[in-house]
């Protein structure tokens, strides 16, 4: 078995629907999992924030605007009568469910369940065309299976038992359509998992079955060497290992969740990404082998805030830095890049929602200063603790770029460099020119 998860834009017309339904119906048996339609879940996003600032005009406009997108799908999509019928009968259930919310209570929770709407949208109209086409499929709804723990990490053991249950009845169908991104909570209410989430949905579910592998459908082929949309002579790189692709997708590489490739790498599932606008390109295999090139690909990550606490109490002194990382750790605030010297210490954060608080707490251990609009570039490769001169190549590259911090050696397939980001568009060139001679 297989799992193929497909993203919003090659779902954003029926011809791109139908040109997935190709796709799918030449494989044996296999798990579908979509995202919402292309735009859908910045609508149902925009929509609460019109609920949440109680402009409940503007929410039933947005509601309006994403009912007559469906209507002329549903329209273009089905062939027969009946099949618009319904197609029409699921969508109005659907928004009449987002509009109730604009005559009544609107919380968080409400929010997590509008949300969720894209999804059931999407995949069961696709189930409902795969039934016009006489084609064996079922639907199934992750909010069966797909579980978030009270730390709102997946719920793997919960994911395994209940997919398993919910697949044991269908052995017989072909294609079986799930929703990407969408889940429940600790307390059993919908929740999701985070923007961009259904690439992880995609691997959870392919580990828990433990698939022969998960291919990840967008509309590019494959992960590049470098950013397209800043550097002209890009290439897609036909082999990632785990390590290199974690470290790609956090750092910046849009086509991949960088969360979704842990749960594959701890069964051993290699994930494919693959084009849909040109599905015989042979696209990235991410797996446990390591290619052990130099430099495989550099990528960038905007909107960095660097922190930067100083302190004479740091001389010699420990404890220090278990001190400042605590105060991120109530502040639920993920560390990036950190650099040291014996009396001051760099921390970077692309979260900044606490940065008050959090600054508020470091004045009482030293001197702070924050900057803003940084960038990390991220170089990976294979950089082994015994080569010589792989950061002689690297800095002789970026020498007309000012660096405001380095992380070398914190693991071997990664050096970062943050910089300001006005300086990103050059760093990422001269690397294509320094590294891949592009
Ligand atoms: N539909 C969700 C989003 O737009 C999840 C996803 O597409 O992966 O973020
Ligand atoms: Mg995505």
């Amino acid at each position: 078995m297989k799992v193929l998860k497909f993203g919003g834009t090659s779902l954003g017309s029926p011809e791109r629907l139908k040109g997935i339904v190709n796709i799918v119906r030449k494989e044996e048996q296999v798990i579908v999992v979509l995202s919402a339609m292309s735009g859908t879940t910045n609508k149902l996003v925009s929509i609460c924030e019109s609920l949440h600032d109680d402009k409940r005009d503007d929410a039933k406009t947005k509601i309006k605007e994403l009912s007559d997108f469906y209507k002329q799908y549903v329209n273009d999509l089905f062939t027969t009568e009946s099949y618009q019928n319904q197609g029409h009968e699921l969508v109005n259930s659907h928004l009449t469910y987002i509009e109730s919310f604009t005559e009544d209570l609107f919380t968080i929770h409400e929010e997590k369940a509008i949300l969720a709407q894209g999804e059931l949208i999407s995949t069961a109209l696709f189930h409902l065309y795969l039934q016009e086409i006489n084609e064996s499929s079922a639907l199934i709804s992750a909010l069966d299976f797909m579980r978030i723990d009270k730390d709102l990490e997946p719920d793997a053991y919960y994911i395994k038992h209940n997919l398993e249950r919910e697949l044991k009845p269908l052995s017989d169908k072909k294609i079986i359509v799930t929703q990407g991104y969408i889940c429940r909570n600790a307390f059993g209410e919908i929740d999701n998992l985070k923007r961009g989430g259904s690439d992880y949905s995609a691997t959870l579910i392919g580990a828990a079955l433990e698939v022969e592998n998960i291919e990840i459908w967008t509309d590019i082929d494959g992960m590049h060497n470098n950013d397209p949309r800043v550097v002209e002579k890009t290439y897609s790189i036909h082999h990632l290992s785990y390590d290199e692709a974690a470290e790609l997708a956090y750092f910046g590489a849009k086509i991949l969740h960088p969360a979704s490739v842990y749960p594959a790498q701890l069964k051993g599932i290699p994930i494919k990404l693959k084009n849909t606008l040109n599905p015989s390109l042979e696209g990235t295999t991410i797996d446990a082998n390591n290619q052990n090139r130099k430099f495989t690909a550099v990528a960038a990550k905007d909107n960095i805030t660097a922190i930067s606490i100083k302190s004479g109490r740091m001389l010699l002194a420990y404890g220090f830095l278990r001190k400042v990382f605590e105060i991120f750790e109530r502040y639920k605030t993920p560390i990036d890049v950190i650099t040291t010297s014996e009396v001051a210490v760099s921390i970077t954060i692309d979260d900044d929602t606490n940065i008050r608080g959090i600054y508020e707490e470091l004045r009482l251990l030293g001197q702070v200063e924050i900057e803003k609009n940084l960038s990390i570039v991220c170089v990976v490769g294979t950089f082994s603790k015994k080569e010589k001169g792989d950061g002689t190549i690297l800095f002789d590259t970026l020498k007309n770029i000012p660096i405001r911090m380095v992380s070398y050696g914190g693991s071997e397939n990664n050096i970062s460099f943050i910089i300001e980001s006005e300086y990103k568009t050059q760093a990422l060139q001269d690397l294509n020119k320094g590294l891949f001679n592009l």
